[in-house]
């Protein structure tokens, strides 16, 4: 009866301290140094793709069916280490602090994060 189980991930994926939307500051790789917007946050494999940031340049060569040729430019994922959220109220590049604090109009106990520089919380952004 005692069957092992499978070590799984959590069907509830961690959320990443950077969100879709946010502005972030690059640590590392060619574009170090630059802000981006997040464009996608990739939670399973703690990447996000920030616009403009990272790209790869791929040469399509044309072939039969009318396969577009050129240079087509992609962003690459990141890994989450090497970005950091710039805040919205101070505008640095800073660690996040998760708080939980009742918020709303129901008083519901969420989680906020918060600018490790500034102590005020980060504007999230809403898709639309
Ligand atoms: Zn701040």
């Amino acid at each position: 009866m005692a069957l092992k189980q499978k070590e799984r991930k959590p069907l509830h994926l961690a959320k990443l301290h950077v969100h879709t939307g946010d502005t972030v500051f690059v640590l590392a790789g060619k574009d170090r140094g630059k802000t981006g917007t997040v464009t996608r946050a990739m939670p399973r494999e703690n990447k996000v793709i920030v616009e403009g940031i990272n790209i790869a340049k791929k040469h399509m060569r044309a072939g039969r069916g009318g396969m577009q040729s050129g240079i087509i430019e992609k962003p690459m994922p990141l890994h989450v280490s090497n970005v950091m959220v710039k805040c919205t109220e101070c505008g640095e590049p800073t660690r996040i602090a998760h708080e939980r604090v009742p918020t709303g109009a129901d008083q519901k106990v969420r989680t906020r994060r918060v600018c490790k520089k500034c102590g005020k919380p980060i504007q999230e952004h809403t898709r639309g």
